[in-house]
């Protein structure tokens, strides 16, 4: 006979898994949670290298939030190491903070303006345009043409294979401009790492006598076999729907991993690489990680159009077909889709905790 469960959930990342503690906890369901990967995660994903050392297998994944309640919520699964992420980009030959600031600016044109000298010299630079309609506006209309060129327009075509002007302008409004030194990233109310880890943090939440974990699935192959009552998806919403109404854009990336006889390799976490090299930027995790190591290890970041669906692509044309999925989806009534993939949205972190803890609100005040 087939095992029984109140909810089949499909994706172990921060979406599906948060959902599934909730259910499980809070709600005493029974959970059966579907992974494609080896392993828990999602794209948070961290693991020890041949080296030893602590590596970000997906990209640096840096935690940060304004919410309280995410953040209390987290604080639960693991302690926090306090990191700040700080990052550079490589132009012309220099190193300078991004998002782009006062030092950024004075260093760039070797000028020595105070705050109100940038904000003269940005507003004389920047481009009159009337209506932004897209990520080409958002820049040109904040910091002109010259700092257009050096940090936008070529890093974006890396990223996404077209120019900033084919995007929508979502892409680049995320980017703050700073009129003084604060060379923070992201500078939310809360930031940092699980001290031992992302996967530590996933292996706490997930360990509940009401889950079930299945790893190096794919649901689809499990489905017919599983008894549920409600299904919970956190994959790419396309392949739901047996790409119905044709597959969406996601872009890739390659990453290429290089284990270093130095105890570091550069100044903080991230160098980003806007005009020089393939890929947009080198990352050394024990920045962020604060493992003491003799050894270090790097990682190249290749953009690709195909493989691992990592980012939707934000165009006119994709949100088009998202909206006939969209359409598809709100006609089941026992299934959820919440998360990056299958609401097809640039989520960090947080925001996926916070979808699924108002995904479990819903869910338990209709019961
Ligand atoms: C390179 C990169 C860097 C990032 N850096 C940051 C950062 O610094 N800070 C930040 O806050 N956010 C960052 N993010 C965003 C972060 O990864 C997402 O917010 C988070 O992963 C969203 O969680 P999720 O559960 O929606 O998706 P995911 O983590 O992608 O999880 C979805 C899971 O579903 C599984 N799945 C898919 N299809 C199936 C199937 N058919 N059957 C079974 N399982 C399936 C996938 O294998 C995956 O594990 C970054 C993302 C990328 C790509």
């Amino acid at each position: 006979m087939a095992a029984q469960y109140d909810y089949l959930v499909v994706g172990a990342g921060f979406a599906g898994s948060v959902i599934s503690e909730r259910l499980a906890s809070e709600l005493n369901k029974k959970v059966m949670l579907v992974e494609r990967r080896p392993h828990v995660g999602g794209n948070s994903y961290d693991c020890y290298d041949d080296a030893g050392i602590l590596v970000h297998k997906y990209g640096a994944h840096i935690f940060h939030t304004n919410h309280d309640d995410v953040w209390q919520y987290v604080n639960r699964f693991a302690q926090w190491n306090g990191y700040v992420h700080r990052v550079l980009a490589y132009v012309d030959g220099l190193k300078l903070p991004i998002p782009i600031n006062l030092t950024t600016v004075n260093t760039l044109l070797r000028k020595n303006f105070d705050e109100q000298g940038i904000r003269d010299y940005l507003a004389s630079v920047r481009v009159n345009i009337g209506e932004i309609k897209n990520s080409r506006d958002v820049v040109l209309s904040q910091v002109g043409e010259f700092f257009y060129e050096k940090f936008f327009k070529n890093y974006t075509y890396k990223q996404w294979g077209v120019y900033p002007e084919a995007l929508s302008p979502e892409v680049t409004k995320r980017i703050p401009l700073r009129f003084n030194t604060d060379d923070r990233y992201f500078g939310d109310k809360y930031e940092g790492l699980p001290v031992d880890g992302f996967f530590k943090l996933f292996d706490r939440m997930l360990d509940h006598k009401n889950i079930t974990i299945a790893l190096n699935t794919d649901y689809k192959k499990i489905i017919n076999d599983v008894k549920f009552d409600y299904l919970i998806y956190t994959g790419p919403i396309d392949y739901f729907f047996d790409n119905m109404h044709g597959e969406l854009p996601y872009r890739s990336q390659r990453f290429e991993f290089e284990t270093l006889d130095v105890e570091y390799y550069q100044e903080v976490a991230v160098v980003n690489y806007p005009n020089d090299h393939l890929f947009t930027k080198i990352t050394e995790s024990k920045h962020f990680t604060k493992q003491r190591h003799p050894r270090t290890t790097i990682v190249r970041e290749f953009p690709e159009a195909t493989g691992e669906p990592y980012y939707p692509v934000p165009m006119e044309s994709a949100a088009a077909i998202y909206a006939k999925y969209k359409g598809e989806a709100d006609k089941l009534k026992t299934v959820y889709f919440a998360g990056r993939l299958a609401e097809y949205k640039y989520y960090n972190m947080d925001q996926a905790v916070k979808r699924s803890l108002e995904l479990f609100q819903t869910i338990a005040a209709s019961k």
